[in-house]
């Protein structure tokens, strides 16, 4: 907005003492003043003031608009009333110790009072009688109380009343003094009326600058925060993260109600979500087609206080935004292009942050794989390994015993004979089920064969590996494993030694422990052998 142009036809309300009203039509008319009105407030010669309402009420009168400012100008009748007024008024006050100092010079008024002469104007003398009355004087007390204290009764004449010369001969006649006319015409007044106008509409333009300048910085301060969360959207790493940062850049840019992000691909059903800044998005699928057939036909659809913009995306994709009931619907124009690139930026912050979620769920599913064994569920004998060596290196630092079991399942190629390999696997998957309910939490058991396990204990000896090896033995004698055509009973041998110090390793551990199972398939299977040293 040019202040200037703006501020220029501000309309501008004189407001005079009736007294002075005609001075003032004068003025403006020969100042050839745009948009410059005039009004007038009760003239009582300052007995009493004129108050803030009557000053209302006079410029209410001349409805001169909202925007209007008014200058009121006077002598005692306006003393004070400045302290009534608030700004909305919009009401300047051109104060003068004596009215009179609006026709005439201040020193020319002071020297003409002080040599006796009880002034008066045009406006004055047309209502001198009124004035005699409402000072209850009859003709003989008016001509005492003026014997008193003037000498002479002097018109200052503006030339705005024709009939000025003769009340001023009626009323000096009646109080019986000489008269004194003299011709001062309206320039001084024009020049104050002009002034003050002109002060009015410079004031004008300077606040409306100002308030053109705060809004500037507003909007500058709008962008730096823009700016500031549009950098923090590709930290996003979780869809949810990106369309909070999505809500949080629009809420900033046009503070919409509501925002909805709506995406079709290809020929699948279109999806819609409702984003909030500081709240998990809703889904609001109902909501897509609408938009996404707008989405389609053009790239920004706005409406009064609603924006529709497309969002950047690959073929056979179509996406975007929808901002509802925008608080700011003036931004909506100035915003346009800024939004139509925010957009974008959030859109791609939006798939950003699903493919670094897909990631996380491949590596998720990968780390899985490599270190799960898939039928049974528990550590595969890669993972077992891996946390085997931890186990060595820890019991070495603190001079840790800890136990290896090793176990094979007795004639499991008969239960596979027998029953067929489904069964088998079932019965595999139970065993391992058996042996880790056995164990406690704190101790690392995987598949490390075909139809072979292993077992670390961390903090036990060998007297205590030897213990738990015969709970689980004795846990898969006793259990009945049903398989889908019968039930059937299953036995296992075990092998199980303890570290034997720093220098031992976990290649000699499963040696010993091989050694030792060895030996229990030898002694009819169904039985756990703890060696302490090889050989
Ligand atoms: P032993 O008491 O001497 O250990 O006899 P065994 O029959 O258990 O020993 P062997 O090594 O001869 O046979 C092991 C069998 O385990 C052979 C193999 O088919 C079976 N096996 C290995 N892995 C799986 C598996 O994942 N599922 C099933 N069902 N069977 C398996
Ligand atoms: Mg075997
Ligand atoms: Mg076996």
């Amino acid at each position: 907005m040019d202040a200037k142009e703006s501020t220029d036809s501000i309309p501008v309300v004189v407001l005079v003492c009736q007294h002075f009203i005609k001075e003032a039509m004068a003025a403006i008319s020969e100042l050839e003043l745009k948009d410059v009105t005039c009004a007038a407030f009760p003239a009582r010669c300052g007995r009493p003031p004129v108050n803030a309402d009557e000053i209302r009420g006079a410029v209410a009168q001349a409805a001169p608009g909202p925007e209007a400012r008014t200058v009121v100008f006077g002598g005692c009748c306006i003393n004070g009333i400045q302290s009534f007024l608030s700004d909305s008024d919009r009401v300047s006050v051109c104060y003068m110790p004596q009215c009179f100092e609006m026709v005439a010079s201040k020193s020319f008024v002071e020297n003409l009072m002080s040599d006796g002469a009880f002034l008066t104007t045009p406006g004055w003398l047309a209502q001198w009688r009124q004035w005699i009355d409402r000072a209850g004087f009859d003709r003989q007390i008016a001509r005492e109380y003026f014997a008193e204290s003037m000498k002479r009764i002097v018109l200052l004449n503006t030339a705005t009343d024709a009939a000025a010369v003769h009340n001023l001969e009626a009323f000096a006649a009646f109080v019986d003094l000489p008269a004194l006319q003299i011709p001062v015409g309206i320039d001084l007044f024009k020049s104050l009326v002009h002034r003050r106008v002109l002060m009015e509409r410079q004031d004008a333009a300077r606040k409306s600058a100002r308030k053109e300048r705060q809004q500037y910085h507003q909007q500058q301060a709008d962008f730096a925060m823009t700016l500031d969360l549009l950098s923090q959207l590709p930290m996003a790493s979780t869809e949810k993260e990106a369309f909070a940062s999505t809500a949080s850049v629009f809420t900033m840019l046009f503070a919409p109600k509501a925002i909805v992000y709506a995406e079709k691909e290809n020929e699948s059903e279109p999806r819609a979500w409702l984003l909030y800044a500081d709240a998990p998005a809703v889904d609001v699928s109902d909501r897509a087609p609408r938009i996404t057939q707008v989405l389609e036909k053009n790239r920004q659809t706005r409406g009064r206080d609603h924006l529709i913009l497309r969002m950047a995306s690959g073929p056979g994709r179509i996406r975007g935004l929808e901002l509802q009931n925008v608080a700011f619907p003036q931004y909506l124009d100035r915003y346009a292009q800024i939004s139509q690139a925010v957009a974008d930026v959030c859109g791609l912050a939006i798939d950003n942050a699903r493919s670094h979620e897909n990631l996380m769920e491949n590596q998720k599913r990968l780390h899985i794989m490599a270190t799960i064994d898939s039928l049974t569920g528990v550590a595969n004998r890669a993972q077992f390994m891996e946390k085997a060596e931890d186990e060595i290196v820890r019991a070495r630092r603190y001079n840790n015993s800890f136990v290896l079991l090793l176990m094979d399942v007795d004639h499991f190629k008969q239960i596979n004979d027998n029953l067929g390999h489904p069964a088998g696997d079932a019965v595999l998957k139970a065993i391992a089920s058996i042996c880790e309910a056995d164990l406690r939490d704190s101790d690392l058991f995987g598949r490390v064969g075909g139809e072979e396990f292993a077992a670390i204990l961390s903090n036990s000896d060998l007297e205590q590996g030897r213990v738990s090896a015969e709970r689980i033995r004795q846990s898969i004698a006793d259990h009945d494993f049903k398989t889908d055509t019968k039930t059937v009973k299953c036995t296992a041998s075990f092998g199980v030694t303890a570290w034997t110090g720093p220098k031992d390793s976990l290649t000699h551990m499963f040696k010993r422990a091989d050694t030792a199972l060895y030996q229990a398939k030898n002694q009819s299977r169904n039985r756990v052998v703890a060696v302490a040293h090889s050989g």
